[in-house]
């Protein structure tokens, strides 16, 4: 069977092999990669009685000199144990999760795509509790799987925007639960909000849990905002030289019910090297109006510029840009550029595996 790479579009196709690793008497068994898509589970898990799930989102790039590079999976693995931690589930040890994703990848080599495509190999790791009960409490047994899965391009075509909604009717997590976990529960939570959202034709901003004031989340990703700012300081402008009157502010908001993006910290790290000023503090919605540039970030989109915010419940609209802004663009493009081996990766980002 060939798969046609133009086609396939940004949702999941089936691959040969998933992995599995169950942990039972204390001990994780060896990652192993089945055909078999099912699992037997029993009716009583703690996955299904009580939302006992966490889940990760990776991706593997067939590079320009056609080798495969998996981008930051030990950051992923990291952030899984401190799901499972958060849920008191028995975290998966990195050299696990590592071994189900290379072998993931090894048994599925016909389905990464080719550099041209644009495609990727997206790898979603799921750890579940396994245990049957009825009684309240957490369990003993876990299952952790890799399911991976050929996507197309976010972009078809050209790099483009979209437009959000700020929601303050519905919290997809308090200021001290779950936000900050990659937990399905989380996304269940949250499907009222945007699904609304998407009835009126944006995409959901959610606000804090507390005060509905400040930036969280951009539905499944994190926000980004640029700021130019013009540094006026009277002694900053009698040091300064003239061309170093602008400072380019990378603002993302900090919260504790907000998942930390792997994106985010690679984009952050890409954007002090450039100079900018990068700052993670609680950003009120209103500036919004300050900014000239916002976009959401994540491993799916990488990056998604935003062209416009809309505020209903203050019947305001903040204008951002019509096009994708100069900033945003090249930080998209420097990111990308690592992840296809194009450009050195000198943060050592990527594993480069045979295939
Ligand atoms: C996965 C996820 C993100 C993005 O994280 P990345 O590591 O950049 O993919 C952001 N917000 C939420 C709620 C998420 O689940």
């Amino acid at each position: 069977m060939n798969i046609d790479w133009n086609t396939l579009g940004f949702h999941y196709t089936e691959t040969d092999y998933i992995v599995r690793s169950a942990y039972r008497d204390g001990h994780w068994e060896a990652p192993y990669a089945t055909r078999n898509k099912y699992l037997k589970l029993h009716v009583s898990a703690t996955c299904l009685q009580y939302g006992q799930e966490a889940f990760e989102g990776l991706k593997a790039f067939r590079g320009i000199d056609g080798k495969v590079r998996i981008f930051r999976w030990q950051e992923n693995a990291r952030r899984m144990q401190r799901s499972a931690e958060g849920l008191k589930m028995q975290p998966v040890p990195t050299d696990i999760f590592g071994e189900a994703i290379r072998l993931a990848l090894k048994k599925n080599k016909r389905f990464i795509p080719p550099y041209e495509t644009g495609a990727t190999l997206y790898f979603r790791p799921l750890l579940i509790g396994t245990t049957p009960r009825l009684g309240v409490g957490p369990g003993k047994e876990f299952e952790f799987i890799v399911i991976p899965s050929p996507i197309g391009p976010y972009y078809e075509g050209k790099f483009h925007c979209t437009s959000f909604i700020v929601n303050r009717r519905v919290d997809r997590a308090a200021p001290l639960g779950t936000g900050a976990f990659k937990v399905g529960g989380n996304y269940a939570a949250s499907f009222r909000a945007t699904e609304a959202a998407h009835a009126a034709g944006y995409d959901c901003l959610f606000t804090d849990s507390k005060t509905h004031h400040y930036i969280d989340e951009c539905s499944a990703a994190n926000f980004i905002g640029i700021k130019k700012n013009t540094d006026c300081s009277a002694d900053r402008v009698q040091t300064a030289p003239l061309t170093d009157q602008f400072t380019i502010e990378y603002l993302t908001p900090r919260s504790s019910a907000i998942l930390p993006s792997i994106t985010n910290d690679s984009l952050m790290a890409l954007a002090r090297e450039r100079g900018y000023k990068v700052t993670r503090r609680k950003i009120r919605v209103e500036e919004l109006s300050d900014m000239q540039e916002a976009a959401a970030c994540g491993t799916a989109c990488v990056i998604s510029p935003i062209d416009k915010v809309y505020d209903p419940d203050n019947n305001r609209t903040y204008h951002l840009t019509d096009e994708p802004g100069p900033i945003l663009t090249e930080l998209y493009q420097a990111l990308q550029d690592i992840q296809y081996g194009r450009r050195p990766d000198t943060h050592h980002w990527c594993e480069v595996v045979d295939s």
